[in-house]
């Protein structure tokens, strides 16, 4: 199998050996920035009543933070329990397989709203 990708853990810095960890994004914090921007924008948004949202250069400074993806072995992950959407990092090891999942990332409604 072609490793061009190695995945760095983000807790201990180290890199992660086939079936020992995962990429991976907690989906409530994915639920909670979606909600995050409906209120931004509802606060925020100048004239929403003609169907048209602009916003201010100030106003972009509060806008909410997407939820975060994180790389993790197992061993180190303290979130192991989360409500996850996760990737085995033996499943994301060359930029063929980075492509293949971003696009199949890109099918899911959600992934605005993760940086
Ligand atoms: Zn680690």
């Amino acid at each position: 199998m072609t490793r061009e990708l190695v995945a760095i853990c983000d807790a201990c810095k180290q890199p992660i050996a086939e079936g020992e960890g995962s990429l991976w994004v907690d989906m409530s914090e994915v639920e909670r920035a979606t909600v995050n921007e409906r209120a931004w924008e509802q606060l925020e948004a100048d004239h929403p009543e003609r169907g048209v949202l602009t916003f201010s250069g100030e106003s972009l400074q509060s806008y909410p933070d997407p939820a975060r993806w994180r790389v993790h072995h197992y061993s180190c992950d303290s979130a192991l329990d989360a409500n996850s959407y996760a990737i085995e990092v033996d499943r994301c090891r060359s930029w063929a397989d980075l492509v293949w999942w971003t696009a199949h990332l890109m099918g899911k409604a959600w992934l605005p709203q993760t940086d």
